[in-house]
């Protein structure tokens, strides 16, 4: 995470990542849920480096006030409230931001921690994994491969075959039915 530019979005992320730790913990909490929207700015076009590369006030603009604050500032929604959690649909999730896939529906499962759950990314390359060492422990986030944008943590504990429990907020995703669902 990049240093942030000046305070008040420096106090801003404190307050967003104070609800970080209860990322992938079970609870009950019931808030209004809401889902990433389709975000169609030329500035989502990759650089030469293939990453999209957008300011912090770009994000803002073209993010729900939701997924800005989950895919650029780290937050966690609030668990069995987004409004993917229970979406058997098939089809592929995309990044929130940029629209790369990132998982299929041929991976997700009932986790039953309230978070949209996946076992396997949809392609290795899209995913990238971060040790974070917030609030007192080691977790590994999952970050968008090609923007950056704050997904959700994996974990060792997930199903067979990976045993992987990829745990990610809804709002970090958008949901594209159809398609090819998987890579090989
Ligand atoms: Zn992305």
């Amino acid at each position: 995470m990049k240093t942030p530019q000046n305070t008040p979005i420096f106090l801003a992320a404190i307050l967003f990542s104070a609800f970080s730790w209860m990322a992938c913990q079970p609870a009950n909490s019931q808030q209004a849920d809401s889902q990433a929207a389709p975000s169609d700015s030329s500035k989502l076009r990759p650089g030469k480096n293939g990453k999209v590369r957008l300011t912090d006030a770009e994000w803002k603009k073209i993010l729900p006030p939701e997924s800005y604050t989950v895919l650029r500032r780290k937050g966690t929604e609030y668990p069995y409230t987004g409004a993917l959690l229970k979406n058997k649909k098939e089809g592929l999730y995309v990044c929130g931001g940029c629209g790369l896939p990132l998982f299929s529906s041929m991976t997700k499962f009932e986790s039953g921690t309230g978070w949209p759950s996946f076992h396997d990314t949809f392609s290795k390359a899209n995913v990238s994994n971060i040790t974070d060492d917030d609030h007192g422990m080691t977790r590994t986030e999952v970050v968008c491969s090609r923007c950056d944008g704050h997904l959700g943590h994996v974990f060792d504990d997930g199903p067979a075959p990976t045993g992987l429990r990829y745990c990610i907020n809804s709002v970090s995703l958008r949901f594209v039915a159809g398609g090819k669902l998987a890579t090989k």
